[in-house]
């Protein structure tokens, strides 16, 4: 039941390598997003469920022309909208073996090889980013995920699980998934202290200690600091180092949020503006961003491994079979998911295959895209650079001659998108519409920096003219 012969996997296995290998191939020269309506792709799709099986080669052609044709490429090179992911080819194929063995990644009993081979990669990730060597962590489905469990952890370590009066610190930069986590969490808007982040967006450290001295003051318990490692609108990295110091001194927790940010510590550049990372209690970070891997794989990281077991490991009746050995490692012990996908496996196996080097290469051209695009909007007049490139973020606007800055160079955001040679978004900052660009794709050419320049200028030359 449910099974195909030798020959007929191979062929639909062939197929469906063909499709991928049209997608990475072909990928350069396809529009960069394709938003299809409700009506018409329902019209295409919608329909009940076959009763009996119909051939392959129809149904693939289904997806290839109503499905796949109507996605917006992230990992298109001139995609530099929200945060790309610049997926590869190694890292799709792992997810298809992890997928066809069905590996089932909670325990060491179902998973040991699979098991071994996460906490290696974790590994290799602990030591990218200097955390000691009893730090421990997981993969999990993103960034959002890492920063929840995170949460949870800080929560049961420093607030022995009771949430009255607790306070928790960061900046106006803070992702929503954090805000998000601990709204999850059951803390209530009043208990997170938003602080308006400096000239540079980085939390202030002498606001922030103000503010602790006043709530603990007042009666509250302040437990936990989220730094941001790496903010997705403009990259600005708080000062880790300083946080550091400040959250022993006062018994505070210090979470990273390095899901955009983190993977940077891998070239030479950004590890020099993520001083002080490995000092942090815990870190949330995203190899489907600046790693290069598809979607979904983000990861915890914490400084005192233990305490991931002391917070979510129960053992019920049903599970007992799995706890034999000491030394083995049962990953739904770690966190939320008892069932969890093989995700370590894409990012093993890609740096298994093109070599730490090329990954480190790959990140600094990110780096060297959006610098290179600031230099040539600086050349050009009626451009205003808002944040200088920094770590793979540009922000920028276009100055029109009459009319509003901000009404302009949102509706410049949208002319670009119906335009499809590139996507970009736009972001608000300090109350302004800003334009922003992303640019950690590493296959993004010289070539396509200077048409992407040269066309955002002609599209908002255009606008500004009508
Ligand atoms: C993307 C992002 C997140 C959320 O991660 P997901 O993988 O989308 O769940 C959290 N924080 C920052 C800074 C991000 O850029």
């Amino acid at each position: 039941m449910l099974e195909l012969t030798r020959d007929q996997m191979r062929a639909l296995g062939h197929t469906m390598v063909e499709m991928m290998i049209e997608h990475f191939a072909g990928l350069r020269d396809k529009p960069v997003n394709v938003t299809g309506s409700r009506a018409a792709l329902a019209s295409l799709i919608d329909a009940p469920p076959p009763e009996r099986g119909r051939p392959a080669g129809d149904v693939l052609d289904l997806l290839d022309k109503a499905v796949f044709s109507s996605i917006g490429h992230v990992d298109h090179p001139r995609f530099f909208a929200f945060v790309p992911s610049p997926n590869n080819f190694v890292s799709a194929m792992a997810e298809a073996l992890a997928a066809a063995h069905n590996v089932f990644a909670g325990s060491w009993l179902e998973g040991s090889g699979p098991a071994q081979l996460e906490l290696t990669t974790i590994d290799w990730l602990r030591q990218f980013c200097g955390l000691p060597e009893g730090a421990a962590g997981l993969f999990v489905s993103g960034g959002s995920m890492a920063n929840l469990t995170a949460l949870v952890v800080a929560r049961a370590a420093k607030l022995a699980d009771r949430p009255e009066g607790a306070t928790i610190y960061c900046s106006d930069q803070v992702h929503s998934s954090v805000e998000r986590g601990l709204r999850v969490l059951g803390f209530a808007r009043g208990q997170v202290r938003k602080l308006a982040s400096d000239e540079n967006f980085r939390l202030s450290v002498d606001a922030l200690a103000r503010q602790i001295a006043a709530d603990r003051a007042a009666g509250l318990r302040p437990f936990c600091v989220v730094a941001n490692a790496g903010t997705t609108n403009t990259g600005a990295v708080d000062p880790l180092g300083e946080l550091a110091d400040l959250c022993r001194r006062q018994d505070l927790w210090l979470h990273a949020d390095g899901a955009y940010g983190a993977a940077a510590v891998l070239c030479g550049r950004g590890r020099a503006l993520l001083q002080g990372i490995g000092r942090v209690d815990s870190l949330a970070l995203d190899p489907h961003k600046w790693l290069f891997q598809p979607y979904e794989c983000g990861c915890l990281l914490v400084r005192d491994g233990a305490l991931l077991e002391r917070t979510f490991r129960i053992l019920p009746d049903y599970l007992k079979d799995i706890h034999e050995g000491e030394d083995e490692v049962n990953f739904c012990d770690r966190g939320i998911q008892l069932t969890r996908n093989f995700r370590a496996l894409k990012l093993w196996l890609s740096i298994q295959i093109f070599g730490l080097e090329a990954f480190r290469r790959a990140v600094e051209r990110g780096f060297e895209v959006a610098e290179a695009v600031e230099r040539l909007l600086r050349a050009r007049e009626r451009f205003e650079i808002v944040t200088p490139a920094q770590l793979g973020i540009l922000t920028f606007r276009y100055q029109p001659e009459t009319g509003d800055t901000d009404l302009f160079n949102a509706a410049l955001a949208r002319r670009i998108a119906e335009d499809g040679y590139l996507m970009l978004s736009t972001t608000m900052l300090r109350g302004r519409t800003v334009l922003r660009m992303c640019t950690i794709n590493p296959r993004t050419t010289d070539e396509e920096i200077a048409g992407v320049v040269e066309r955002i200028e002609a599209l908002a030359a255009g606008l500004a003219s009508e």
